[in-house]
Parts: structure tokens; sequence; C-alpha cells
């Protein structure tokens, strides 16, 4: 964990900056970013052609798949997704320290990575963050969806909306799809009381920092249908590749 407050602002001057993944010295001009130029270069994107609705790589690059394996079970929310680059490394380094080493400042970088890949997709859309439960925002000291999701409504000027709640273990409800119930378990999400004013209508653009299976977005995504978000697109710094043995 790294120093807060003073300490940190005196460590910054004190100690010269370097690259976040690689360690080497950032001269000033790059020192706005945490990642040197080289390791930026370096951060993985999937390879192409991608499926059109959940945005992984359609195949093995030398073979193209006709059809997605990746998004099959989904249920008819999330829409589709997009994501920054894959979780390999350099990425998983950035996604690591935002979460779990305090680097909150990363977000700005990380969101507007995040942008790029939905600009202009839905202009009337609100910007949600994928909520975490109480307790672990209490030990972090910060949700890292929200962060990027601020990141990401302010690099497409689209407003931020904080719809969801998350509460640990939540009841569980037969009627759901296999995924929602699967993220159900984990914690439920619930929309507040005003987030029909908001939501209901309206594109949303749900922010998380990574995508896995997809069940917790699932989740969230049927908390902001029931108060009447049409049409939801999943935003993820980073995807997790399919572990096929
Ligand atoms: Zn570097
Ligand atoms: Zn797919």
């Amino acid at each position: 964990m790294r120093p807060s407050g003073a300490l940190r602002g005196l460590l910054d001057f004190l100690l010269p900056a370097g690259c976040l993944t690689c360690g080497s010295w950032l001269p000033a001009a790059e020192a706005v970013s945490l990642l040197c130029g080289r390791c930026r270069a370096t951060l993985p994107v999937a390879s192409r052609p991608r499926c059109p609705r959940c945005d992984m790589p359609l195949g093995t690059g030398r073979r193209p798949a006709p059809q997605c394996r990746e998004c099959a079970g989904w249920p008819r929310q999330p829409a589709r997704a997009r994501q920054a680059h894959l979780l390999k490394a350099p990425a998983d380094t950035v996604v690591h320290a935002l979460k779990y080493e305090g680097w909150p400042e990363l977000a700005v970088e990380m969101g507007q990575a995040m942008a790029r890949g939905v600009r202009g997709a839905a202009p009337d859309a609100v910007v949600v963050p994928v909520p975490t439960t109480d307790r672990r925002r209490r030990r972090r000291g910060y949700n890292q969806a929200e962060l990027l999701a601020r990141a990401v409504a302010v690099e497409l000027g689209l407003p931020l909306f904080d719809a969801l709640v998350r509460h640990r273990g939540g009841p569980t409800q037969v009627a759901l799809h296999p995924l929602e119930r699967r993220a159900n378990v984990q914690g439920a999400f619930a929309a507040r009381p005003d987030a029909s004013t908001v939501l209901d209508g309206r594109p949303v653009l749900l922010v998380d920092d990574v995508l896995t299976t997809g069940a917790t977005a699932a989740a969230a995504s049927l908390a902001l249908e029931r108060v009447g978000a049409t049409d939801i697109t999943l935003v993820t710094y980073a995807r997790a590749l399919p572990d096929r043995g």
C-alpha cells in the first residue's frame, strides 16, 4: 500500500517517477502517465476478427471461427461488451495496481482507453459503475469501477449515475438465468429507489474493471433493466482470457 497525504506528496517530490510495470524512469513530460511509452505500446489488444457482441477474437487468429463461444450463454443484457485490453501483461499489472495497491490515479488513463472503444456509439447513454460491497469499499477506500466510470463519463461527456447497490449474499431468485444466478450468490444487485427517473428508456454504459464470465455484468444488467434501462453495453478495461485447459 502506498503512503497517503503529506507523506506521499513529499515522496513524490523526492523520488523520481518510475513506470508502474517495468520500473524504468519516466521523463517529466511522460510522468502524467504512470506507464512508460514502451509498456503502453505493449498493452495487449484482441486480434481480429472479433465477435460483434462481446468483442472477443473469433477463433485463434490464424483460423477464424464462425461462432463465438464466449457470449453464447449470455442472457439478453448486456447487449454487448467492449474492452480496451486483454488481461495479460502488462494490463494485468495495471488492473492489480488500481485494485489492490492503492493507485486510484490510474483510473484516468484506463478510462480514456475504455472510452475509445465506445465513443459516439450511444450519445444519450448514462454511465453506471458496477458497485462493490460496502465491506470491500471500506477496505480499499474506493470502488475501482466507480473511478473508471467517472473517467469514461468525463472523456465521453456523458452523465455518470451510481445507480446500483450490492449486498453480500442476496436472496436467491429461481427465475434467474443461470449466469445471473451465479452472480447473485456472490452479491445481489438492486437499483436505487430514484434510479428509474434517470434510467427509464435510456441506454447504459455499464463500467467494470475486468470482464471474466459475464455473470456479474448479467446480474447488474438485470437490476438496470428493472428500472427501465433499454440497451446495456458493458465497458471494461480488460477481458480475462478463457481457461480451456
Ligand atoms: Zn515501462
Ligand atoms: Zn461473443
